[in-house]
């Protein structure tokens, strides 16, 4: 059989009839948006992050726009990111007027760099022409990136942290999750993620119970908090009185009932995925010109394992041909993108990223997912073997 790079179906095998029971249930109960299920899960969700809210919304985009609507960033404002990301990252802040200011990344890792941040507002602040807000960090491949040094310069700024968790939502630091650091950490239910549903999906997580209320707010079309009610004459639902320009920004039930089953192996997943990436790590060493490096006390979801290559094309190519699946993530960098170009160009710090340009060029993602056997492991590793020989 062939290998897939990312295997649903033997997830789907394990759980069993459990989800489409529940998926069943749902249709049954009618109850098709912000159900019970999503309840549920909210607080499941919540208790699995450590943190005091988890709000659902309709996908991982929308979970990095929410707290930057309810700090009211806009036009004017500085947003510090990698431009080593997808989209996503850099989007929303586009979306709300402000400009992103694009970072650079440890070599090593591909987490932001914090002297590379350092500069970028140094920068900004020097030119003075942006006020620097809020920084995007992500855990890309699902690793934690450095949040003790990153939120040391966001503490000295005044700066708001986002850790955008969509691929390494269940990662961890010294035994933490990122929303020890973060004022707010975000994921993507998105299939292919760590943790995804059979569809479109996100959740936003936080500790602090106004900026909860106000993304609760935003969420759904900007409708009345307690405390707008309390402020207020109103006498119909509070969803029909608008305080703010919001989204519509919901999660299906037929999805909260799909990840409550898959939460509930969640843990037991990343183990399986740490398991493949340290045999992967020791066994493709000598034929790589890199194996991915995880910060010193950090646990890694593995969304992507992720090696360089010198003739990374040509390796593609080779394992194509052996029947093994590969991904470039990310091909174009973020400060290299149209969208990110004139009429509306972003910042680069320091004028280029010289990690980021090199990382894209080498990148290449390998079949990685908590059912990989030990045989397919094998056939990916001797595949890339063949290819050095
Ligand atoms: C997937 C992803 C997102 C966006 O998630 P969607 O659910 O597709 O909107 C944001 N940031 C990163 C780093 C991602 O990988």
């Amino acid at each position: 059989m062939a290998i897939a790079f990312i295997d649903l179906a033997a997830q789907r095998r394990r759980l069993g009839p459990k989800v489409d029971t529940a998926i069943l249930a749902v249709l049954d109960s009618g109850a098709f948006i912000m159900g019970p299920d999503v309840r549920a899960f909210e607080a499941e969700l919540a208790a699995f992050g450590q943190a005091k809210h988890a709000l659902s919304c309709a996908n991982g985009t929308d979970a990095l726009y929410l707290p930057l609507m309810a700090w009211e960033i806009g036009p004017g404002d500085a947003v510090f990111c990698p431009s080593f990301t997808f989209a996503s990252t850099a989007e929303v802040i586009a979306w709300s007027g402000a400009t992103p200011v694009f970072v650079d990344i440890d070599r090593e890792t591909y987490a932001l760099d914090p002297a590379s941040l350092q500069a970028a507002i140094d920068q900004v602040l020097a030119h003075g022409q942006l006020k620097p807000r809020a920084v995007i960090a992500v855990d890309l491949f699902g690793q934690p990136v450095d949040y003790p040094a990153i939120k040391a310069i966001c503490v000295v700024h005044g700066l708001k942290l986002i850790a955008d968790s969509a691929q390494g939502f269940g990662c961890t630091l010294q035994g933490l999750q990122p929303l020890h650091w973060a004022d707010v950490t975000t994921t993507s239910f998105y299939p292919a993620k760590p943790l995804g549903c059979y569809g479109d999906g996100g959740a936003v997580l936080c500790q602090d119970d106004d900026l909860a209320e106000a993304m609760d707010s935003y969420r759904v079309h900007g409708k009345a908090t307690a405390a707008d009610l309390k402020a207020h004459v109103f006498e119909h639902e509070a969803k029909y009185l608008n305080m703010r320009v919001g989204l519509n920004s919901r999660l299906d039930t037929v999805q909260a009932a799909v990840l409550r089953a898959k939460l509930e192996i969640f843990a037991d997943e990343i183990e399986a995925r740490n398991s493949i990436a340290a045999r992967y790590n020791a066994k493709l060493a000598p034929y790589v010109s890199r194996v991915p490096a995880v910060i010193a006390g950090g646990i890694s979801t593995w969304a992507q394992y992720t090696i360089e290559h010198p003739n990374r094309d040509g390796l593609a190519a080779h394992l194509k041909a052996k029947g093994v699946p590969t991904a470039v993530y990310y091909p174009l960098p973020l400060h290299r993108q149209p969208a990110f170009l004139a009429p509306n160009p972003a910042v680069v710090a320091s004028g280029s990223l010289p990690a980021t340009d090199a990382a894209a060029l080498d990148v290449i993602s390998l079949p990685m997912h908590p059912y990989l056997t030990e045989a397919d492991q094998d056939a990916v590793i001797a595949a890339v073997a063949s290819f050095a020989a």
